[in-house]
């Protein structure tokens, strides 16, 4: 029996990961999401104890793109989110994959690829934390998309205090 991998997007790394780092697998474009302190700081050491970090395949990527076009997620999935899920689709076809993530839209196309997820508050994981979708440019605070209504800059996700 294989020991299953964990696959963690940006609001796994937020809170407390009591998993062991070895079976953390993450993408470049999360590890560039993290710019808070001690959210870097709690990945560092889970990278210095064997957590790796990998390039998602164009082929997976482009199995997320077309299965969010089908489910209508594709407006609301970054390209974080779709590198998240192409490394836990080729990954849950030679291993028992769980994708931590508190996003919806990433929940729900996992749901359709048949990838396990949990959300980040029930996988040995603490406290939930509540995201905004903001502008770059204008700081305009959006319900979803990746392009700013007002004036087209890129959104980025925000932790809310
Ligand atoms: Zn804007």
């Amino acid at each position: 029996m294989k020991d299953t991998i964990y696959v963690i997007d940006t609001s796994g790394f937020i809170v407390d990961i009591r998993l062991p780092p070895t079976s953390i697998v993450t993408v470049p474009a999360v590890v560039d999401e993290i710019i808070d302190r001690n959210t870097k700081l709690r990945f560092d050491l889970l990278h210095d104890g064997g957590l790796s970090v990998d390039v998602p395949y164009k082929e997976y990527k482009d199995i997320v793109r077309s299965t969010s076009i089908s489910t209508g997620d594709d407006t609301v999935l970054s390209n974080t989110d779709i590198d998240i899920l192409a490394k836990a689709l080729e990954l849950s076809k030679r291993s028992t994959v769980i994708l931590i993530t508190d996003d919806y839209a990433v929940q729900n196309v996992a749901a359709i690829l048949n990838i396990k997820y949990q959300p980040a508050a029930t996988s040995g994981i603490k406290k939930k934390i509540k995201w905004e979708l903001r502008c770059t440019g204008c700081g305009s605070v959006v319900r979803s998309g990746t392009e700013c209504p007002i004036c087209a800059s890129e959104i980025k996700r925000y932790r809310v205090k």
